[in-house]
Order: structure tokens, then sequence, then C-alpha cells
């Protein structure tokens, strides 16, 4: 069973990917792997290099994120080029993440913009993380200390909260206090495992 869990920035979604870790569930992350696939001496830096050219490089070898976030948020074209670059690594190492998965071992693929990328027919179960979008707002500048506006912004740019909900097969929702958010993930993998 493939199971997805996404959720709006500032939903709680770490907070979940991270009970569900502790409750014994493999948890793979693909903003992580977005990262490991373009790591200095990687294969898919190498092509990120040849794409962008070696300006987008640190001096130590890294990749420059300031810089390529520069060149793909201003021209659609060289965003589309990175992720068809980054996207079909991540994918495979997810793949082969997922493929030492013991049979009863629960897999989630933590993906923050799965509804954005359109991903949701390649999970059995999609569990989206739901709370108000004032409540995003709040947590974002009460907890992470973003400007307000900086938090509408991010908010703005991602899926709406009914396009998130009208994808899911589990909602969890993440209004009530942490100890009310862990049960409901307690209850979550029972149902998944059932
Ligand atoms: P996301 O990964 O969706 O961006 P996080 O899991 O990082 O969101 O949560 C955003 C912030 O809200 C964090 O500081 C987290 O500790 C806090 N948070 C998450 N769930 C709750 C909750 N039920 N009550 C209070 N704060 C919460």
């Amino acid at each position: 069973m493939r199971v997805g869990l996404t959720g709006g920035i500032g939903s709680g979604k770490s907070t979940v990917s991270g009970m569900l870790r502790e409750l014994g569930a493999i948890v793979i992350d693909s903003d992580l792997l977005a990262r490991e696939v373009v790591a200095p001496g990687t294969p898919g830096l190498a092509r990120v290099v040849e794409a962008f050219g070696p300006e987008v490089l640190t001096p130590e070898g890294a990749m420059d994120r300031a810089k390529v976030g520069a060149i793909v948020f201003a021209d659609p074209a060289q965003r589309q080029r990175l992720e068809s670059i980054v996207w079909p690594l991540v994918r495979e190492a997810s793949q082969a993440l997922a493929a030492t998965a013991g049979p009863d071992d629960l897999v989630v693929h933590d993906i923050p913009l799965l509804v954005e990328t359109d991903q949701q027919s390649s999970f059995d179960a999609v569990v989206v993380v739901d709370v108000p979008l004032e409540t995003q707002v709040a947590r974002l500048v009460g907890d992470r200390g973003w400007a307000e506006a900086d938090a509408r912004a991010r908010i703005a740019a991602q899926a709406t909260r009914e396009e998130r909900l009208a994808a899911a097969t589990h909602v969890i929702d993440n209004t009530g206090s942490i100890d009310d958010l862990r049960r409901r993930v307690e209850e979550l993998v029972v149902e998944l495992r059932a």
C-alpha cells in the first residue's frame, strides 16, 4: 500500500510525519531526497551544472540554492528544466527506499507539493493534514517568526485547502492540541493498517 502525506505549509505535516516515525512507519521525505540527489559529487548535480552553468555552484562545489531559486523563480521554462532533472531522481530514490520495506512496514511518502504536482493517483491513500488558512498563518508567524505577508504569499502559492481536501482519502484535522493530533495519528495508523 502506497501512502502519501501532504498538507499546506504550517499545517503540521512535519509534526505528523515525526509522529508516524515514532509509531514505526517508514517515512520517505521528498524534500530531503530533493536535496540529496543534487548533493556535491552526485550525477544529479552534474546535470544541474550542465543545464544552468557552473555559476550555480558555491565555491565549495555545492548547489547554490539561492542562485538556482532566483533563476527558476523568474522563468517557468527554467523551472521545468530543473524539475525534469530533480523529480525523476527523487522518484527513483524514493522507490529504492520503499523497496527496502518489509511486508508489514507502513511506508509513508511525505510530499509537501503532492497535490500541486498532481501525484494523488499514484497513491492508494492520500493523507492530508488540514487546518484553516488563518491557523497556518498564525503558526508560521507565531512559531517560525515569519512576517505575516510572507506567510500569506507562501500559502497563496500552494494548492488551496479545498483542492487538497478533494484529493484526500484520509484527513487529519490539526486544529486541536498536539495531544489531540497524536491521538488522531494513532487512529490513522490503525486505519491504514486495516
Ligand atoms: P508543516 O510541516 O506543515 O509546515 P509543522 O509540522 O512544521 O508544519 O508545524 C508548523 C508549526 O506549528 C510548528 O511550529 C509546530 O510545532 C506547530 N504545530 C503543529 N501542530 C500544532 C498543534 N496541534 N498545536 C499547536 N502547534 C502546532
